[in-house]
């Protein structure tokens, strides 16, 4: 599954930076994550380092985007390749 914020969300910007897929952003009111770029930081991490990192641990498991840990790995790969092209 990728992951989500929730409105608990302060702004902080620390997990930002941290996220290999550059799946985090600024939304209009909190951060959002790009389901299409989480991998759950499979490929890259043992752990989601934006969970790590989240003050406020407001980034659960989004359970509207389910996936494999293949269909994770399958997505990393996919992305390193669009990032190395
Ligand atoms: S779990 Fe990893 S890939 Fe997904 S948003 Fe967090 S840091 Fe990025
Ligand atoms: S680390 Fe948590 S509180 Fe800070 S911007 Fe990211 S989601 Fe929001």
């Amino acid at each position: 599954m990728a992951l989500f914020i929730t409105d608990e969300c302060i702004n902080c910007d620390v997990c930002e930076p941290e996220c290999p897929n550059e799946a985090i952003y600024q939304g209009q009111e909190i951060y959002e994550i790009n389901p299409n770029l989480c991998t759950e930081c499979v490929g890259h991490f043992d752990k989601p380092q934006c969970v790590a990192v989240c003050p406020v641990s407001c980034i659960p498991l989004n359970p509207d985007v389910v996936e494999t840990q293949e269909q994770l790995l399958n997505k990393y790969y996919r992305l390193t390749q669009l990032k190395t092209a």
